[in-house]
């Protein structure tokens, strides 16, 4: 598998507005290979093993359909089925559990 370089971005504004879009006060969302974060650290962040197994699934998601295509398509689904059943989701909470999603990955 080709090396993916990711990026982490804290204190991030566009994580701030989906935090308080969502309800919650720790939040990681990906923008093609940022990772942008609110209401936790960088070093807090990767501590948590399945939390970034889920957030580079997504990254994954976006290497294969494209920035727009795969925003398009997971906004869609959350109008669709909503946020849960969302199948980008689905996916990146099987992720979890996924160690080898990790494999060539680089967090820069
Ligand atoms: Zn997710």
């Amino acid at each position: 598998m080709k090396p993916v370089t990711c990026y982490i971005k804290e204190r991030s504004l566009l994580a701030r507005l989906a935090a308080r879009y969502m309800g919650g006060s720790q939040i990681a969302m990906v923008i093609g290979k940022t990772i942008h974060l609110h209401g936790t650290s960088r070093e807090d962040f990767l501590r948590h093993k399945w939390w970034v197994r889920h957030e580079i699934c997504h990254v994954m998601q976006y290497r294969e359909l494209g920035l727009v295509p795969f925003l398009w398509k997971y906004l869609w689904e959350c109008a669709r089925v909503g946020y849960h059943a969302n199948r980008f989701e689905v996916e990146a909470r099987a992720a979890e559990r996924d160690a080898a999603i990790m494999d060539g990955v680089v967090i820069v």
